[in-house]
């Protein structure tokens, strides 16, 4: 059988594939999700930036909101060509056109549910009017895919035939749509072999089924040589193919280069920022695990060789190797852990680390720089004056402006600041920022906050990463109070990284 291809050497993808972005529409219809105007230029930028040739903007049809977002899009004069959604209607076409879009990727039903259950017209009726806009378009000179929604559950006799007139009739390509990822790879691959044969072909495919990416690349196989995707695979339901994933396996399995995927980790914490939603830690390309190694052989192996128990290099798609300490911790990663913070021990002072980092992981906790380096020093019998030091807090919040003041020692002398904020952790941070004056040039890396118990009592743990010119520390606290918690995990992370720091003087500006 044909599609046997896939599984054997006989897998023969197009010489050039090519992505089409739809984070800013099909993505932003994952429940919940919706960008500001500015944030949706923000990604359209960094996706140009990092050479998607196709940006899918939205759906001029929705409103004139959705229409003054769309052309802020095409006004940033991208290289990227600006498509817009549009409905198998007229006026779908002319808005698109208002917008000052390049092209259009048309649906228009597919499948008997979708034409006679959702539309209510029959598949000739589709079929002419589908012929029709597509010349209509063509004549405002826009770029033309015809999408047929619900293709993967249509007969595929009709896809066939409704996709061939949309060809004749001068659509640029088609695409082949798994609307709600119903399809096997097998059978993506079957129908995208019968459109890849009538022109240019796309593919569009969900992840229901967690098939998502497989189906993605059935259809190159088959002989796609467009495939949309949204970043981070945020979309309807289970979401979209994720496009860092497209990108990478691409490049990775069968050379096929598709975008500069060292911005691939740029691009999914803009989007993560953007739509709120988190980036789960074990996801490819993009999770905070997908280039950290805990595990005692695989850190030995990792220091011996990088390449031990990674596919590909984190440089790769703009990230950093991370060691993370824990139970599996060994010596050969504790020791390149205090390594990077400047610390050398001795052989027997190495092993009592790794014993404590062992006790500190088994009882659940995670174990991070600033336990690490306590540890250390508690080992090494060594004492330090902490430079900074927080005396004590107070923060207040209700119908009012939230504001916090504190009380802090910097090498031994006193300061107290005050500040206000959005809440009254952000007004605590400002209040330290005030005290420190420039020492608090540090950045804030990332801020992390989890509950221990799920009740209104809860002690919850906050994880900070914070960086200083090349230095960067991790520390976390827990408390009863939210913004306790903060800032001594902030202070301890200050008192940190001026200790390492060479003693700088802290200014007191
Ligand atoms: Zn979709």
């Amino acid at each position: 059988m044909k599609h046997d291809a896939l599984f054997s050497d006989g897998f023969e993808p197009p010489e050039e594939v090519r992505l089409l972005d739809t984070t800013l529409r099909d993505g932003e219809q994952a429940p919940g999700i919706s960008m500001s105007p500015e944030q949706k230029a923000e990604i359209a930028r960094t996706l140009d930036a990092a050479k998607v040739p196709f940006i899918e903007a939205g759906s001029a049809c929705t409103g004139e909101g959705e229409r003054r977002t769309i052309r802020r899009v095409t006004d940033l004069d991208l290289d990227a060509t600006v498509t817009s959604f549009a409905r198998g209607v007229r006026s779908d076409v002319d808005l698109a056109l208002d917008c000052g879009v390049g092209g259009v990727t048309l649906v228009v039903p597919a499948s008997d549910r979708h034409i006679e259950g959702k539309v209510g017209t029959s598949r000739e009726a589709v079929i002419d009017r589908t012929a029709e806009l597509v010349e209509y378009a063509k004549d405002h000179d826009l770029w033309v895919e015809v999408i047929g929604e619900d293709g993967s559950r249509a007969d595929l006799d009709f896809l066939e035939t409704l996709m061939a007139g949309a060809i004749d009739a001068g659509a640029d390509r088609i695409c082949y749509a798994d609307t709600v990822g119903h399809a096997s790879p097998h059978q993506a691959y079957e129908a995208v072999s019968r459109l890849a044969a009538l022109g240019p072909t796309s593919t569009h495919t969900h992840d229901d089924l967690g098939l998502g990416m497989a189906n993605a690349l059935a259809s190159v196989a088959a002989g796609a040589d467009l495939v949309h995707a949204t970043v981070n695979g945020v979309g309807e339901r289970a979401g979209n193919v994720a496009l860092e994933e497209v990108a990478i396996a691409l490049s990775h399995c069968y050379g096929i280069e598709t975008v500069d995927t060292t911005m691939l980790y740029d691009l999914a914490q803009l989007v993560s920022r953007a739509t709120g939603v988190e980036l789960p830690p074990n996801k490819a390309v993009i999770g905070q695990n997908a280039f950290a190694h805990e595990s005692g052989i695989h850190t030995d192996g990792t220091l011996k060789d990088e390449r031990m128990y990674e596919p590909y290099p984190p440089e790769r798609v703009g990230r950093e190797r991370r060691l993370v300490l824990g139970k599996h911790t060994g010596r050969a990663g504790a020791r390149a852990a205090l390594a990077e913070h400047g610390v050398e021990v001795d052989d027997e002072g190495l092993g009592e680390i790794v014993d404590r980092v062992k006790e500190i992981a088994d009882r659940g906790k995670r174990v991070t720089d600033a336990d690490l380096l306590a540890i250390a020093e508690e080992v090494r019998g060594e004492s330090r004056d902490r430079r900074v030091e927080l005396v004590d807090l107070t923060a207040a919040s209700g119908s009012g402006t939230p504001t916090a003041s504190v009380r802090l020692t910097v090498d031994g002398e006193e300061r107290v600041a005050s500040g206000v904020g959005s809440g009254p952790v952000d007004a605590a941070v400002s209040a330290v920022r005030e005290a420190l004056g420039s020492a608090a040039n540090a950045h804030l890396e990332s801020y992390h906050v989890d509950a221990i118990t799920g009740g209104t009592d809860a002690v919850v743990t906050v994880e900070v990463t914070m960086s200083r010119d090349d230095d960067s520390v991790t520390v976390a606290r827990s408390h009863a109070d939210i913004t306790h918690a903060s800032v001594t995990a902030m202070v301890d992370a200050l008192d940190r990284l001026l200790v390492s720091s060479v003693r700088a003087p802290v200014a007191d500006d």
